[in-house]
């Protein structure tokens, strides 16, 4: 097995070969830290979003609804959520390649490196005083960790580095056509995060709905942040996807709650059948400005164990924030009995746990658990194969059907088994090259499926099925394949 940087190119080089996703505006040499997803690449990610939806919303235990704001919103919006103050990263230049870093991830990669080389002690200990300083904003303590341990740039592989700043990474366009002289009163900002788009739209929801508290609204979809260390692929992107649900109950409830969205969360990887001992909860030392709580849910990705997604206790300091900047209550009425004082809980401003996944992230995540080299060598030939092993619901294209050869009227019968199958899941149709290659490159695209049709299909209306992981074929009645595929991604 390769090593896992290896591994990880390999995988990046495989979307691209096969039409996964490409660099962005590629032909232009691309855009850092963006990227396209290609014609494969773009069923994966909606068959993401579609099992996400479906099991937050339609299929979940909770009262939760869905909706689909802008990207673009009222600029005090930002304000009111802390984030044109506070949405900030401390950064650190190197004097001599003019290079930027986020100052935890320098750190974070010096100690990668250490623990590597064997020094295990050293690096756990540059963590830990990372974390308390950083708990600290105590940025001259953060620089002095540098420079104790001689943390060099990668580029010039000098110690000459600025002061440390914060820098925000929100990105910001004109609205409309008019620029005022001081360029601001059109200052629009891309929303870097589409939680806010959610807490806007509480009452909306709340009152259109007539939903009773505790109740989510859910949202996918795009944000923006001008992220200073954009690499590793579609982990770390300025224009990004989320998946998040903000659920709003009663003050006083969010342990509960809590405890409970983190297990359910966990729950919704491992039903996708990715394996538990890929996944890890990592605390956060320092809350965000708006957390009493906050957890990340880790996966082991090639590039070890990183963010995936984040269970945030958010209390009520989003709603609060809006009603105080827009002058608009933010209250809910509930009129259930409280045990205590035998009187209706009354009026109050909802506290919030939310759940939030990166799409993208959730797709590297499926990627690279998927991904697959096999060696398949006898003691005749040398062989081997790259596989997708994607669970069958996710996979883009879900069943490939094969005549065995371009005539004989066998297209014929492969284009009715494909027109009585297409409504309900995607098909593939395929009659160039040899069955072997074809297997393969349905492999590479990680198809559960084959289909082959051959003559003794025009006698007794039988195909071979063939499975991807087991590599296994088996003869069966044409009017069982349907149900063999539906039954696979149900
Ligand atoms: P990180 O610490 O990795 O920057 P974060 O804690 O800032 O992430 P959140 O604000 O909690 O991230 O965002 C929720 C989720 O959105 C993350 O768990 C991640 O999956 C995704 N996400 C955040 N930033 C990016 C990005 N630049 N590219 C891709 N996905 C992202």
């Amino acid at each position: 097995m390769a090593n896992d940087t290896n591994r990880f190119q390999a995988i990046i080089s495989h979307c691209k070969e096969y039409g996964f996703i490409f660099p962005s505006s590629e032909i232009y040499d691309g855009l850092q830290a963006v990227y396209d997803y290609g014609q494969m690449g773009a069923e994966l990610k909606k068959n993401i979003k579609d099992y996400w939806w479906k099991s937050m919303t339609q299929l979940s235990d909770e009262n939760i609804v869905g909706i689909d704001a802008a990207i673009f919103m009222h600029p005090t919006t930002w304000k009111a959520s802390g984030h044109v103050d506070n949405f900030n990263d401390p950064m650190i230049d190197n004097k001599d390649s003019k290079k930027r870093y986020r100052v935890d991830h320098l750190i974070e990669g010096f100690a990668e490196e250490q623990s590597a080389t064997g020094n295990e002690q050293l690096a756990k200990d540059t963590l830990t005083a990372m974390d308390a300083l950083i708990a600290k904003d105590d940025f001259a303590g953060l620089k002095k960790l540098i420079e104790d341990n001689k943390i060099k740039c990668a580029i010039s592989g000098t110690c000459n580095w600025t002061d440390i700043r914060q820098f925000n990474l929100m990105f910001s366009t004109e609205f409309g056509n008019t620029v005022s002289s001081d360029g601001e009163d059109n200052k629009i900002y891309l929303r870097p995060e589409t939680a806010q788009g959610i807490f806007v739209n509480f009452l909306n929801v709340q009152k259109t709905g007539r939903m009773k508290i505790p109740f989510g609204i859910a949202q996918i979809g795009k944000a923006f942040r001008n992220e200073i260390v954009a690499r590793q692929f579609v982990f770390r992107m300025r224009e990004f996807e989320q998946m998040e649900m903000q659920f709003f109950i009663r003050p006083g409830t969010q342990k509960e709650w809590y405890e409970k969205w983190k297990s359910t969360r966990l729950d919704w990887h491992k039903s996708l059948g990715m394996p538990a001992d890929k996944y890890k909860f990592h605390n956060h030392v320092k809350l965000a400005h708006y957390a009493d709580a906050a957890c990340d849910i880790e996966f082991e990705f090639p590039i070890g164990f990183k963010e995936l997604e984040g269970i945030h206790s958010r209390t009520d300091f989003d709603l609060k924030q809006h009603q105080e900047y827009s002058k608009k209550k933010m209250q809910y009425f509930d009129n259930d009995v409280d045990p205590e004082t035998g009187k209706p809980f009354g009026n109050y401003i909802p506290y919030v746990i939310e759940t939030s996944i990166g799409l993208d992230r959730m797709f590297l995540a499926v990627m690279s658990q998927a991904y697959t080299e096999e060696d398949l060598s006898t003691e005749e030939k040398k062989d081997e194969r790259v596989v997708l092993k994607f669970p069958a619901k996710l996979a883009p294209i879900k069943m490939a059907v094969l005549p065995l050869t371009k005539k004989d009227g066998l297209p014929e019968i492969a284009e009715k088994i494909i027109a009585d199958c297409k409504s309900q899941f995607r098909c593939f149709y395929e009659e160039k090259d040899s069955i072997g290659k074809r297997y393969r490159r349905m492999d590479a695209l990680g198809t559960p499926f084959c289909v082959t049709v051959d003559h003794q299909s025009k006698e007794d209306n039988t195909v071979t099925i063939r499975h991807r992981d087991s590599m296994e074929q088996e003869r069966i009645p044409i009017d069982k394949l349907k149900e063999i595929v539906l039954n696979a991604i149900a």
